[in-house]
């Protein structure tokens, strides 16, 4: 063994001896399976640091669980379908969607994104991660595109997919409707603007009642289908009921009390406007209010908005506010901080616009019940799924007027509009490429209309945990769908990825996707912020692995921080892990030295005395701390707090056995005591070792192989990753063996302390120690510190002139020279 832990070395080694077969699933096994449902990331081609995170604690259970005996199913999915591809492919390629045909578009985008998958498997198998390859899925291969379909038929069946009219919310930049998820809020500078409405009709004249409200969206104004206040605002009671006249339009609108007015907000009255936010769209359905659509899909202005036809959004607001101004209709603006909802990912502030769309009914109550009846680490997490439950406001809008996605099995009659869904043999369909073979049900019509949306790729990836369970949606068949054991992902896709994983679940099976949701954090930079471009404080986990190791790397994902707390990257957490690979490097070269030759315990062996009890104290003390490291450590991997886990590792390894044991035992260990003290010795450090290599297995795979190789003698072509978790042997904890092992090894340091504070080389005898104690073991005091050790069984009264040392409570008087 070279003195240097060399990590290209090591790993690259273990990575060409590598085997995916050791990592398939066998469906067959006995043994109990353990299947994760996998994020499937969005093949961008850049396996980033949170991914990294992400999938270091997937692999820990992964790896974990087999050695507990369970037949882990660890797949990959790429969830491929969306518009950021698309917005890609447009870059590259200098082209746009409405330039070249859907097909070739669609070509281009799978083109893309075969080539970053590739690039992104190629990260995961260099970090380590044990995935069984043979269960690799794609979303935008048939047989995924199928399970889609598929499942939109069945869902179609039973009522929960249907096709309305509806306010959705709209990106009129991309062209497309989004789902609530897709909706981000950002602050951005605006005008409230204070308009003059009137009562209308003969009251206008009789009255000359002014009302003015307060509004951001003056653009509005032609969508203006009602006014509200607050029932408890005086200041309006009479007018409630009443009817006022919209300026410029010039249309009526009625007064209606509503308790979700605040009377705080401007002047207390507000418009509803068809749609100007989702409070809108609940007043309008509410009082069955007339639509009045001034926007349209591509954010101009409609006909309804009369003078300002095919402006933009923008422009029209700018020329409605001259136009009121102009005629006295404006009394004041002031400028306020307002939060608007922008797309995902362009930014555009979206609009709420009615248009025809696919729909799944969202059940509230149904995925409340099923939340609660998954076990969430951590618990707080769940508390999240339900709010974002309980604001949700209509159904979840799945079509998206795109092309990279998985079209919608639909076609349309051309004679008399009538739906017709694909047939289950049909699928994976194309409408737009195919036409049915059975002429439409309602006029016998044979020419139809194929769909042209395709769905939101969340009905792809809300699949992933039936299709790793090979579920088949076939409710015949008579067997019922198991939940998986486990769901890893992160906190920001607990609205989308993990509620639309839910919603569908209970929906086709009418079972909890799974058992356990496990979520990780995010990664901030080293300057405590989210990692982003713009702040240039994001490294890559690529740029990491080059420096240490992937093994160092894992091992800070490890230790960073508790699963689902946001973990901070620090450079000096990546330096620490890789001393202590270094460190635990020194401890094999110097264990090997004397086990490369051990075969059995020697209390088996011929020509000992037979039993354990022939340990020597230190010995047994090492042991019984190790057996607690095992009961620790696997109490943390069960209850996924990796952190403690490779804390308590750590510090067994660097403290308990490095820094006190070795010292303690190389005397022994080179024989200078005789054959009994020396085996019992490698014994110890054996089983140490080699529990240590078990233990970091599920960390540091590459290493801890590496490990196992020379420790293992005999299994040597065995993997650590085969082999069974370490139990804990009972009989070895031993809290007098412990008690002792730690005065002992508390002596030694104080006597050590001593001589150096002095000046006295650590190898150099002194006269004597005498230790106030009923009993103890002496040897390995005597060896470590090069000199006679006499117990003094009379505590009340110290016996030589020395130095007295008070040893956590024990007396040590240390005689420098004897006479
Ligand atoms: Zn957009
Ligand atoms: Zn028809």
């Amino acid at each position: 063994m070279k003195k240097a832990y060399e990590h290209e070395e090591i790993e690259g080694k273990w990575l060409e001896k590598s085997d995916d077969s050791i990592y398939y699933f066998d469906a067959s096994s006995d043994k109990p399976p353990y299947i994760i449902d996998t994020p499937p990331p969005y093949p961008t081609g850049d396996f980033h640091i949170g991914n990294a995170l992400n999938w270091c604690y997937i692999d820990f259970i992964a790896r974990y669980k087999r050695m507990r005996g369970y037949e882990v199913m660890f797949p990959q999915g790429w969830d491929c379908h969306g518009l950021p591809t698309e917005v890609k492919v447009e870059e590259i390629h200098g082209t746009s969607r409405h330039k070249i045909s859907t097909q070739e578009f669609r070509e281009l985008c799978r083109q893309l994104t075969r080539g970053n998958i590739e690039q992104m498997k190629g990260m995961m198998r260099r970090l380590g991660m044990s995935i069984d390859w043979s269960k690799e899925y794609v979303t935008m291969d048939d047989r995924y595109k199928r399970y889609t379909q598929l499942s939109f038929l069945k869902m179609y069946r039973g009522g929960l997919i249907y096709q309305a009219e509806h306010p959705v919310n709209w990106c009129p930049r991309c062209e497309t409707a989004i789902a609530f998820a897709e909706v981000e809020y950002e602050d951005r500078d605006a005008y409230l603007n204070y308009l003059l409405f009137e009562r209308a009709g003969a009251e206008k004249e009789a009255e000359h009642v002014e009302i003015e409200i307060a509004t951001t969206r003056p653009e509005l104004l032609a969508s203006c289908v009602a006014v509200a206040v607050h029932p408890d605002d005086e200041r309006y009671k009479t007018i409630v009921e009443k009817k006022l006249e919209v300026p410029i339009f010039e249309h009526n609108v009625k007064v209606y009390e509503d308790e979700s007015v605040d009377p705080e907000f401007g002047t207390g009255v507000v418009m509803i406007c068809t749609f100007g936010d989702r409070q809108d769209v609940r007043w309008w359905k509410l009082h069955n209010l007339p639509l009045r659509a001034s926007i349209d899909e591509r954010g101009r202005m409609t006909e309804v908005a009369r003078g300002y036809v095919k402006l933009s959004v923008e422009e029209c607001k700018q020329k409605i506010i001259e136009d009121l101004d102009a005629k006295g209709l404006l009394k004041r603006r002031e400028g306020i901080k307002q939060n608007v909802g922008v797309c995902w990912r362009c930014k555009t502030p979206i609009e709420i616009i009615s248009t025809k769309q696919w729909f799944v009914r969202v059940k509230k109550e149904e995925i409340l019940n099923a939340a609660r009846e998954i076990k969430w680490y951590p618990e707080h997490f769940r508390i999240r799924l339900e709010n974002w439950v309980e604001s949700m406001d209509w159904d979840w809008c799945i079509s998206r007027q795109r092309i990279f996605g998985v079209p919608i099995p639909v076609w349309y009659c051309k004679q008399c509009g009538t739906v017709k869904i694909a047939g289950e043999e049909e699928i994976p369909v194309d409408p737009v490429m195919t036409s049915p073979e059975e002429p439409c049900v309602n006029c016998g019509g044979t020419e139809f209309e194929g769909e042209k949306d395709v769905l939101d790729t969340w009905m792809d990836s809300s699949l992933t945990a039936l299709w790793a369970a090979g579920w088949s949606f076939n409710a015949s068949s008579g067997i019922e769908y198991e939940p998986v054991e486990l769901r890893p992902q992160g906190h920001d896709i607990i609205r989308t990825w993990a509620f639309y994983s839910i919603l569908r679940s209970i929906a086709l099976t009418k079972k909890i996707p799974w058992r356990t949701i496990l979520i990780n954090g995010m990664v901030l930079g080293e300057d405590g912020y989210k990692m982003s471009k713009s702040r240039s404080n994001t490294v890559s986990p690529d740029y990491v692995i080059q420096k240490h190791g992937a093994d160092v790397f894992r091992q800070w994902a490890a230790i960073g921080g508790a699963v689902g707390s946001d973990v901070q990257f620090q450079w000096k957490d990546i330096v620490a892990a890789s001393k202590f690979m270094q460190k635990l490097w020194n401890i094999l070269r110097f264990a090997m030295i004397h086990l490369s030759d051990y075969e059995k315990p020697f209390f088996k062996k011929e020509g000992f005395t037979k039993g354990k009890s022939n340990l020597r104290v230190v010995d047994k003390w090492l042991l019984s701390k190790l057996n607690r490291l095992i009961l620790s450590v696997t109490d943390s991997m069960e209850n996924f707090k990796f952190d403690e886990a490779m804390k308590d590792i750590r510090a067994f390894a660097w403290n308990v056995l490095a820094d006190d044991y070795i010292e303690l035992v190389k005397s022994r260990l080179y024989g200078r005591s005789g054959e009994e003290g020396k085996e019992s010795a490698k014994y110890a450090l054996h089983e140490a070792i080699k529990t240590l290599s078990i233990l970091l297995a599920p960390f540091v795979p590459f290493y801890a192989e590496e490990m196992y190789s020379q420790i293992a003698k005999g299994e040597r072509e065995k993997s650590v990753h085969k082999e069974k978790w370490q139990e804990v042997k009972p009989d070895m904890l031993d809290s007098e063996a412990e008690n002792e092992g730690d005065l002992i090894a508390d002596i030694v340091r104080a006597v050590r302390r001593y001589k150096s504070e002095r000046g006295i080389p650590l190898s150099a005898p002194l006269g004597k120690i005498e230790v106030y104690v009923e009993s103890l073991d002496t040897e390995d005091i005597e060896n470590a510190t090069a000199t006679k050790v006499e117990l003094c069984k009379n505590m009340s009264e110290i016996k030589s002139e020395g130095d007295i040392l008070d040893v956590n409570g024990t007396k040590v008087v240390i005689i420098k020279e004897v006479k």
